[in-house]
Formats: structure tokens, C-alpha cells, sequence
């Protein structure tokens, strides 16, 4: 079976969730650990502005630090022109652009129509950026808080227009909305319209479906999965709720049906203890850390 990259979001998605702050040298730690136990992009930061979130004020430091790191892709979000210029700055490999398919989040988000947003995307993507990967991300693909019903005409159509201009798309189930139905169905149609700039799958395990959605983006050959270590973070628009997918419960899932990962679970493991100890008093969730592996278990060779 083909083997898969898994994108930890944790430092990014899941830090930019959580309640509590991670000092700028606890993170480059606990990336470092990341990257030893296997995994080769992580997505570190996001270059807002630091008075909107301030858990990302660092990520400028964090990804120079991260580009020592040997055989590591260092990813970074941006939200506009501004933000890709200082992630060039910063050294990022990868820069994602989230562009919301739910006209009220994208509005309320960035007050920009979804369409003015991948208009800024393909500002960006003009601008010169040697050898920097450019990902337009469809957030809210599957659903949205403020919407509801996000029509699959509009994701097929953003999508489209980004694969124009940037080196991939993903689609994100930012606020974990979606069912594995959905993927499937939503999945295909992007790819029937843009073939292998589909690359990403991003998604949120805010009701239990985060494993089944990863599960039914694979059989409709999607190769590249986002999700945080331990499910930190949450919904901003659902109080208590999980965050990203669960990286070791997707790791294990994979590993346990022969896929090659390239991810040490003992290693993640340890990670995520790292991680627990830095902020203890938020929430961890997985299936994986509880139980341990099954007897017998044999990872993919
Ligand atoms: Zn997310």
C-alpha cells in the first residue's frame, strides 16, 4: 500500500487553539523531538499579526530555528501578502493560505470575500519566491459555524481557481463538520477538476470522525494528511470540543494496515509527553497513548 506524509499541525493549529502558552524555547524542543520522531513537515507557525494571536508573535524565530533541523520541511500559514513576505523572511519552505468557501467565515474572518482572497493568493504567488512551495488551502470545505451548509460548487470552484497558481491544494474541515460521505464525494470532484495538485487533506476531530474522514480521503488516494499531536487545540466556535485529528491514532491506523508512515511511535510518544509537560493543564486526547500497542504488532516495513 502507498505510503503517506503526515503534517504535524500542533505547534501551529494546535498552540493557536490552546488556552495555554508555550515559551518560545519549550516549542523549539518539542519540534525537535517531532522531527526526531519522524516527521518530515511540520507546520511551526503562522505569520498574523501578533496581536491577533499572540501564541504565533514567535513563529518568525521558530522557523529559522526549525531550518536546522536535517530533512525537515518547515511550514508556515499566512494570511495575506504582508504575512507571506515575512514568512519568506523567516526562511519557511511552505506557505499555506487558508481561503475560506463559507462567504460569512471568510468575511467575518479576513473581511474579504472568498474570491478577494484568492485574489491576494495569486498576488502572492506572483510575487518572487524561489524555491518556496506555495499550498492554497480550502478551509470550511466541509461545513461552517456561521453558515452551516457550505455548497460543493463553491469548494470545487476555490479550489480550482487556486490550483491556477499554487503548487497544491488541501481542503480543510475546519471546524470538523464533515462525514466520511462527504469526503469521499467532495474529494473526488476536486480531483476530477485538478487532478494531482490535490494533494492535502486537513482534518478536525471535533466530532469523533477525524480517523474515519482520514480513512475515506486515503481510499479516494489522498497521500497527505494534516493532524496535532495528542488532538491539542479545539474549536474556537465549540467550547470543549478536540482539535486537529489525533497524530499517533493516525499514525497507529496507518502503520497497523501496512502504510508506511515513517513515523516511531515510541518516539511520538515521547513527544507527546514533552508536550503534556510544557502545558499540563490542557486537554490531550487519543485512543493510542491510553492503550499502547496491541500485542503482536508489527509496523509497516
Ligand atoms: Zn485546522
Amino acid at each position: 500500500m502507498s505510503a503517506v506524509t503526515i503534517c504535524e499541525v500542533g505547534p501551529r493549529d494546535g498552540l493557536q487553539n490552546a488556552h495555554h502558552f508555550m515559551p518560545t524555547e519549550t516549542k523549539k524542543r518539542w519540534i525537535a523531538a517531532l522531527a526526531a520522531a519522524g516527521l518530515k513537515e511540520i507546520e511551526v507557525g503562522s505569520f498574523v499579526p501578533p496581536k491577533l494571536i499572540p501564541a504565533m508573535a514567535d513563529t518568525a524565530e521558530i522557523v529559522s530555528f526549525c531550518r536546522t533541523i536535517p530533512n525537515l520541511k518547515v511550514v508556515a500559514l499566512a494570511p495575506n501578502l504582508k504575512g507571506f513576505q515575512r514568512a519568506l523572511e523567516a526562511g519557511a519552505h511552505k506557505v499555506t493560505f487558508p481561503v475560506s468557501a463559507s462567504r460569512k467565515h471568510s468575511e467575518s474572518n479576513v473581511r474579504m470575500t472568498p474570491e478577494q482572497m484568492v485574489e491576494e493568493v495569486r498576488k502572492c504567488a506572483q510575487a518572487p519566491h524561489p524555491g518556496v512551495e506555495i499550498e492554497g488551502a480550502v478551509s470550511t470545505a466541509f461545513g461552517c459555524t456561521m453558515q452551516g451548509e457550505v455548497p460543493e460548487d463553491d469548494v470545487v470552484r476555490i479550489a480550482s481557481a487556486l490550483a491556477g497558481f499554487c503548487d497544491g491544494v488541501a481542503l480543510a474541515d475546519t471546524v470538523g463538520y464533515g462525514n466520511p460521505a462527504q469526503v469521499k464525494r467532495i474529494f473526488s470532484r476536486v480531483k476530477g477538476e485538478i487532478g494531482a495538485k490535490l494533494e492535502g487533506a486537513h482534518f478536525h476531530n471535533t466530532r469523533g470522525l477525524g480517523l474515519a474522514n482520514a480513512l475515506a480521503a486515503y481510499e479516494v488516494g489522498v497521500r497527505s494528511f494534516d493532524s496535532s499531536l495528542g488532538g491539542l487545540g479545539g474549536c474556537p466556535f465549540a467550547p470543549g470540543a478536540s482539535g486537529n485529528v489525533i497524530t499517533e491514532d493516525l499514525v497507529f491506523m496507518f502503520e497497523a494496515m501496512g502504510v508506511k508512515t515513517g513515523i516511531d511511535l515510541d518516539r511520538l510518544m515521547a513527544a507527546r509527553r514533552m508536550m503534556v509537560e510544557a502545558i499540563p493543564q490542557e486537554p490531550t486526547y487519543g485512543h493510542f497513548a491510553l492503550a499502547g500497542l496491541p500485542k503482536g504488532f508489527r509496523a509497516s516495513a
